[in-house]
């Protein structure tokens, strides 16, 4: 089963797609953690990325699609995957249709997670994750069990986004707006297409999608 998270940045995706990558067998792919790992890897992608994303802006379609078209022909893609955070353009999603149809691979839903901004703009500001196994929290919304300790792996140092501050967050949620919404009516009119309810509590929208892809 292949997959597709779409949404603004703080909608969920990441949060549900590891969810779904552990209940399902699926892998991963979010494009966000690819580019932060170039970027602390210092490689010449990293090196072209690392200002855009602090700018809040959307890296070049030509390196994104690079970077997914050798992604998604690794072995452990094999049982499928779930896409978070591409295609954010339509460039990104017409090329995306070619690779798979060359691969004789499906998409078998894209899943939109509907949020308001001014909650988007909470849950980035509120955002950390574990150091040692990158499990998600927040602040208020998603506190670990025992504070200072990771729930997933009992690790005790957390991370937070260099761009997950005020300013960065509204330059991609116009970004968001821009140049990805649009790509909603594409994949309606392919009859992919399904939202659900972002707002809702993390286990209810688990549930949500649960039902659309079951
Ligand atoms: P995205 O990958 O779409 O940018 P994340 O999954 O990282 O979003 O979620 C953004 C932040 O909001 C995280 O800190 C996460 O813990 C929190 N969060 C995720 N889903 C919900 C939800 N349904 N309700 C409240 N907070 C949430
Ligand atoms: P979020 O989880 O908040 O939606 P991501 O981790 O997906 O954010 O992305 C962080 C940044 O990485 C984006 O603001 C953008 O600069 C860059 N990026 C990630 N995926 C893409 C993509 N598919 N196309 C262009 N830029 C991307
Ligand atoms: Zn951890």
């Amino acid at each position: 089963m292949n997959l597709i998270l779409l949404g603004a940045p703080g909608a969920g995706k990441g949060t549900q797609a590891r969810r779904l990558q552990d209940a399902h067998g699926l892998v991963q792919l979010s494009t966000g953690d690819m580019l932060r790992a170039a970027v602390a890897a210092g490689s010449e992608v990293g090196q072209k990325a690392k200002a855009i994303m602090d700018a809040g802006q959307l890296v070049s379609d030509d390196i994104m699609i690079a970077m997914i078209a050798d992604r998604i022909v690794q072995p452990d893609c094999k049982n499928g995957f779930i896409l978070d955070g591409f295609p954010r353009t339509t460039a990104q999603a017409e090329a995306l249709d070619g690779m798979l149809a060359e691969k004789g691979l499906k998409l078998d839903h894209v899943i939109e997670m509907k949020v308001d901004e001014e909650e988007l703009v909470e849950r980035v500001k509120g955002r950390y994750s574990c150091a040692k196994c990158g499990a998600g929290y927040h602040d208020r919304f998603q506190q670990p069990k025992v504070d200072g300790v990771c729930d997933s792996c009992g690790g005790t140092e957390f991370k937070r986004r260099a761009d997950d501050n005020e300013e960065t967050v509204r330059a991609r949620l116009v970004a968001y707006r821009e140049q990805t919404a649009p790509i909603l009516p594409y994949y309606r009119g392919k009859g992919v297409l399904t939202s659900v309810d972002g707002m809702a509590e993390i286990d209810e929208v688990t549930r949500q999608i649960e039902a659309v892809i079951r």
